[in-house]
């Protein structure tokens, strides 16, 4: 029978109990040693899903990120980690590289290890730090206990850990090293972790490589084969695991590493099966990925067993079943779900339902018993109701969307005049002041405006009371706004708790979860909408807000919206179509919300794309085709819309440098951009390739607390007005105020009005 295993589950507990225990600790709330049980009771849980397994994993639970971890397990814990102070424990030490700690404690003030992106997930890693100084040093206490632990039980441990080259990949270099000059003394450490794991009676290691799914250079792919080599014989048999894309170039060299099994993600690179099976000798063993762990559709039982069955014929016992990627990336339990529409229920699947799906597959290509097929039978044939369903459902399809889809004109992807009419026209009616101050939407989410809104998700206040008490927010934000003196205004959006759920609350199409919460760092979850059908909007959905805001003051009131790209790549999508396709009709329904914003008389429309850059694929010639739908999505949406409406765009990262052709092909009037903490070197960037439009680089830095100073302020719009002409300039903090308290933005926001109007009077 193929042996079921998984690579990962996710660790924050069903009702994100891991982040309530972080928190407290970091809080003082709780001791140590209470951290340390609570967290216990979260393993044991962790271990509950390995019942039905036939293997149990280790080492994919972590108190905040997997790849911190394996910086600890080989000793390049950056030098700074170093206990100054005897009395600092290890979890002191890790927690100080994970977040950093200010100067106002009395011990050890560390700045954080960089956070970055994990391959093309919303999962977010410490990045390893490499230099020329770099040694590595096995400290395998954390891994063998757990190993112990689930010994203990009886439990057939497969250990998870980060392969070498991916370690590499996932690192930085502090100087100019080459990060694969490290390889040697890297391999020193893995080999004697595996030698040590096989003293301890671990018989399978797994050893996750996904850049195997990136284009690699010759370099690095020597540098897998000569890793691997230098690995075989070490005691253990190595299951290298790929996942997140198909392995295309690379799968030639990685057919030739000597390694006992390779697993493979059937979802992403399902043509990419069948080849592997009949490349790998008859003693490797071939995992297949066959459950989907980035998306939480219930899998096709009949599509999967057609791809399975061949495979299980040609190698027997040498084959294995899973998820395709860890479990990381699904919320625990549709369980917790008791608002899903019951139609839509039986189409999904979390973490928890997964592993039950994987346990049925692998029963399925194989029964003996009787009971056994007949319950078999029993779910294969329940399957196969829910995905006939789903392909049938009217809530999947609705004709009119897809009837308004055809009907796009190629116009609706142009505004009708270029920019340098647009903006003439645009000065014209605004008539802003050189070096125009706004804000990027949100202002502070206070605690009172959460419960405020916990208590009408629970229903203890009505409708009208919940809009009453947003009504008073913003009225207090209009307020704060004149009085600092800002030329553009917003509403503050309290009325969303995320970028995305609001909208996919007010969408067809889309729903949104009350538990499917998501590790995205440490202790932050997210909780994705899920996209199940053609998305349309049947109301307006931000106008009343603008609208009001509008009425309060003189100034002009700028609409917030988020595009259509950020609102895909930050949810569940379908698994039926195209994401291209799905992005289209996003952006068909947003269009509407901005015309409907202008005909309310709104001036200035902002549509948010941070996620714009997230979405690019792994494999860089992949990259085109992606821009070019992501860009006419944009375009679809904002260019429906007169000469004198302004279209700004936002997005919050600090790498434009290859996609500005794209940014530009957007042609928002105006693109606010994070550069407070680089110092205004991404405008170079635009700079050199000539951007055309305004640009609001940003001079505050709103993930501090710190206030920024007027000089400081001043400096930086000194130095962006030396790359980028000042008329084109806006002056804005890096990205929304959500998260920060009024005490930190009121004065803030005074010093970045006072810079501006200094700079005015020169
Ligand atoms: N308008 C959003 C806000 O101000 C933008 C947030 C973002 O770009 N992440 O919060
Ligand atoms: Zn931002």
């Amino acid at each position: 029978m193929a042996k079921t295993h998984n690579l990962g589950y996710p660790r924050i507990g069903k009702n994100r109990d891991l982040k309530r225990s972080l928190e407290a600790y970091w809080n003082n709330d709780i001791a140590e040693q209470t951290l340390n049980e609570q967290v216990q009771t979260l393993r044991e849980q962790h271990y509950q899903t390995f019942t039905h397994l036939d293997f149990a994993q280790a080492g994919d639970f972590s108190l905040y990120d997997h790849v911190l971890d394996t910086s600890f397990l080989f000793g390049n814990a950056p030098a700074r980690a170093k206990r100054e102070n005897n009395n600092e424990s290890y979890l002191d030490s890790y927690f100080r590289i994970a977040r950093g700690r200010s100067s106002k404690r009395d011990c050890c003030p560390t700045h954080a290890g960089e956070m970055t992106k994990w391959f093309d997930t919303n999962y977010h890693y410490i990045v390893p730090e490499f230099s020329k100084t770099t040694t590595f040093k096995l400290y395998a206490d954390t891994l063998l206990s757990e190993v112990k632990q689930l010994q203990a039980r009886g439990l057939d441990v497969k250990p998870v850990v980060i392969g070498p080259l991916t370690y590499l990949y996932l690192g930085k270099s502090l100087d100019d090293t080459n990060k694969l000059d490290l390889i040697d003394s890297l391999l020193v450490a893995y080999k004697n972790l595996l030698h040590t794991l096989a003293e301890n009676g671990v018989k399978w290691v797994q050893l996750d490589e996904p850049a195997l799914v990136t284009e690699l250079n010759a370099d690095w792919l020597s540098a897998y084969q000569h890793a691997y080599d230098t690995l075989q014989n070490s005691g253990v048999k190595i299951l290298l695991a790929s996942y997140f894309g198909s392995l295309a170039d690379n799968l030639k060299v990685v057919t030739k590493l000597p390694v006992d099994g390779v697993h493979i993600d059937a979802t992403r690179a399902k043509h990419e099966v069948a080849i592997l099976a009949k490349a790998l000798n008859d003693s490797q063993v071939l995992s297949v990925g066959i459950i989907d762990g980035r998306n939480i559709w219930r899998t096709d039982f009949t599509e999967a067993l057609t791809l399975l069955n061949p495979i299980a014929q040609l190698k027997q016992d040498k084959l294995w079943l899973a998820p395709s990627c860890s479990l990381l990336h699904c919320p625990v339990d549709l369980n917790a779900e008791q608002n899903i529409h019951p139609e839509i229920l039986p189409w999904l699947a979390f973490a928890e339902q997964k592993l039950i799906e994987l346990e049925i597959l692998s029963k399925a290509l194989h029964t003996s018993s009787q009971t056994d097929q007949d319950s078999v039978q029993a779910a294969l044939a329940q399957n196969k109701r829910a995905i006939d369903q789903r392909k049938q459902s009217s809530l999947s399809t609705n004709k009119l969307v897809q009837r308004a889809l055809t009907n796009i004109k190629n116009e609706w992807l142009h505004r009708s005049d270029d920019y340098a009419t647009r903006i003439a026209q645009q000065q014209k009616s605004l008539k802003l002041p050189l070096y125009p101050t706004t804000t990027i939407g949100s202002f502070p989410q206070t605690s009172q405006i959460r419960k405020t809104r916990q208590a009408f998700i629970r229903k203890e206040i009505t409708q009208q009371q919940y809009e009453d008490a947003l009504k008073e927010n913003i009225a207090y934000c209009i307020e704060q706004q004149e009085q600092v003196g800002l030329d553009v205004l917003v509403h503050g959006e309290a009325e969303r708790n995320d970028m995305v759920e609001y909208f996919a609350g007010h969408l067809n199409g889309m729903l949104t979860t009350a538990y499917g919460w998501v590790q995205s760092y440490g202790s932050r979850c997210v909780k994705p909408p899920i996209i199940y059908g053609d998305v349309s909007r049947s109301n307006d959905i931000t106008v009343a807000w603008t609208q009001y805001a509008q009425s309060l003051t003189q100034k002009p009131v700028k609409g917030m919206l988020t595009g259509p790209v950020t609102i895909l790549n930050w949810s569940f999508v379908r698994d039926d179509q195209p994401r291209s396709l799905t992005t289209q009709q996003i952006a068909l329904a947003v269009r509407g919300e901005v015309q409907a914003l202008e005909a309310a008389g709104t001036g200035i429309i902002q549509i948010d794309e941070a996620a714009l850059r997230e979405g690019l694929p792994l494999k860089q010639s992949q990259w085109p085709e992606y821009l070019r739908w992501a860009v006419d999505a944009f375009k679809l949406c904002s260019s429906g819309v007169r000469r004198d409406t302004q279209i700004h765009t936002h997005m919050c990262y600090s790498q434009f440098n290859d996609i500005l052709p794209d940014i530009q092909r957007m042609d928002a009037d105006v693109i606010t951009i994070e550069t407070s903490r680089s110092n205004m070197k991404l405008l170079d960037a635009f700079n050199a390739f000539n951007y055309q439009n305004d640009i609001g680089p940003g001079v505050y830095d709103i993930h501090s607390p710190n206030v920024p100073e007027v000089e400081s302020i001043t400096n930086l719009i000194t130095q962006a007005a030396s790359k980028i002409p000042a008329q084109r300039l806006w002056i804005n903090p890096d990205c929304g105020l959500k998260t920060r308290d009024w005490a930190e933005v009121r004065p803030a926001l005074t010093n970045l009005v006072a810079a501006a109007k200094a700079l005015r009077a020169q």
